[in-house]
């Protein structure tokens, strides 16, 4: 009978073959932020979707078109979150973490789900690396988050990614910018889409954001934001760029860069791998001085990011760059009989506890079985026990790639020590073997 329910498009399962790679990526990235003072916060996979309207905005993609929305039992409007940032504003406003030692500097490595058509590197369900900073309006903070994420695509090895920055501006200037807009487009209104001739009177600026072709070509000769910037976010803009030439972190200005979420003033940047294709972002953010305080918080500045795991991934194989797989199995123990078996069980307790990985016959198969399973799952080392090494508590140790076997008592101590002995790294030194990481797993 063939699989009837299927997963749901856009959606992916991540195997064993794979999900290494994943917790390297994520386990790096939540123990570097930690040396930079970035501590993990976990958010609800779902919210009130008020909390999104106002936050990633009402006229933007995201809340129009690609929110995952639904009514619950309790006749609540709620939301999955399309991203983290809005859920990460309402916790720090909702725990009082605003309101205590300032900054306050978060990480988080979370899903997120937009209704987006999918194809390579857009998935409906996909995964989210990023960090918020709040309590800081100096250049200095966007300098340092970026600098982060500069850091850690560093760590991994990963080249040819390229850093975009632009200011948006303030509601200060950008009351005049829209105007411009707002006169740039409206002779040109026959050619927009239908949401776009709605956003030329809500919020122009989205506008510079619409994937529709027909909208994207009008945009690329509208006037830019950088040209409108009053002397405060001129000078904030200024400040952030040399900060960054003094960490010598390369970037390039591109002044048609808005970002599709309405909370962003000031800084907005992207790093853009040249290995993705059409999806080529990894990483977008930017600063949100006034997103706590419509939300009913201080008013503190923050600014934060977003890197795409899928994303981040594709760019690492484009690149070549290898994860470490941690070894399947160390030792495998095949028995013939319940004493050995019992035994067997006892044995593999042991060397897991030391951290080494090892199974040992749980369906009651022959040994022929047992040793093809062992081949199978790629164990380093296995061994049979029978009544004869249980009555002489010795047994035959064997290493699969050579061929080679040594005797070796059956007691917790030996086999552990053999392992050591022989180099074999016990699950936790595994990781990052070959990459210039900090240490991890602590
Ligand atoms: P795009 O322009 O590709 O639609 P975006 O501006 O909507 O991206 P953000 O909301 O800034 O993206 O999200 C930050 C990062 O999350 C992106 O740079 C990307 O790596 C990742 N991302 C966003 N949407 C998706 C998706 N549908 N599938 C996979 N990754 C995504
Ligand atoms: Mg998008």
């Amino acid at each position: 009978m063939a699989l009837e329910i299927k997963s749901i498009k856009g959606t992916a399962d991540v195997l064993p073959s794979e999900s290494y790679k994943w917790q390297f990526v994520e386990r790096l990235f939540i123990d570097t932020a930690k040396l930079y003072g970035f501590g993990e916060i976990r958010i609800p996979t779902f919210e009130d979707k008020r909390l999104f309207i106002r936050s990633v905005g009402d006229t933007t993609d995201v809340v129009q078109k690609e929110m995952y929305t639904f009514t619950d039992q309790g006749g609540r409007d709620l939301a999955l979150r399309p991203e983290g940032t809005a859920g990460v504003n309402r916790a720090v406003i909702e725990s009082g973490l605003i309101n205590g030692a300032l900054p306050v500097k978060l990480s988080y490595a979370l899903s997120c789900f937009r209704a987006e058509k999918p194809q390579a590197g857009r998935m409906r369900e996909f995964h989210q690396l990023g960090m918020e900073l709040f309590g800081s309006a100096s250049p200095s903070a966007d300098a340092e988050v970026i600098s982060f994420v500069n850091d850690f695509f560093g760590i991994l090895g990963i080249q040819n990614i390229s850093l975009e920055i632009n200011s948006i501006g303030c509601p200060t200037c950008r009351k005049e910018y829209h105007a411009a807009l707002r006169s740039y487009f409206e002779g040109k209104k026959a050619c927009l889409c239908e949401t776009c001739l709605g956003r030329l009177e809500k919020n122009p600026l989205r506008i510079l954001d619409c994937k529709n072709p027909e909208c994207h070509e009008i945009a690329k000769d509208a006037p830019v934001v950088l040209d409108y910037l009053c002397d405060d976010c001129r000078a904030h803009f200024e400040g952030l760029k040399k900060r960054l030439d003094a960490m010598n972190i390369a970037y390039t200005v591109n002044p048609r860069i808005v970002r599709g979420l309405d909370y962003y003033v000031r800084t907005v940047f992207e790093f853009v791998s040249g290995d993705l294709g059409a999806q080529s972002t990894v990483c977008g953010g930017g600063r949100y001085d006034g997103l706590i305080k419509s939300l009913g918080g201080a008013d503190q500045p923050g600014i934060g990011y977003a890197m795409g795991v899928e994303r981040l991934l594709m760019v690492m194989k484009a690149q070549g760059i290898e994860i470490p797989a941690p070894a399947s199995c160390d030792l495998y123990i095949g028995s013939i009989g319940e004493e050995a078996s019992i035994k067997a069980l006892q044995l593999v307790g042991s060397l897991r506890e030391e951290g080494f990985t090892a199974e040992c016959d749980i369906v009651g198969r022959s040994v022929k079985a047992q040793m093809k399973y062992a081949d199978k799952i790629g164990a380093r080392y296995s061994m049979i026990l029978g009544d004869n090494e249980l009555a002489e508590n010795k047994a035959n140790i064997k290493n699969m790639e050579s061929g080679e076997t040594r005797e070796i008592a059956l007691d917790d101590e030996t086999l552990a020590q053999f392992f050591y002995d022989e180099e074999i790294e016990s699950l936790s030194a595994a990781f990052g073997a070959d990459l210039d990481i900090p240490e991890m797993n602590k």
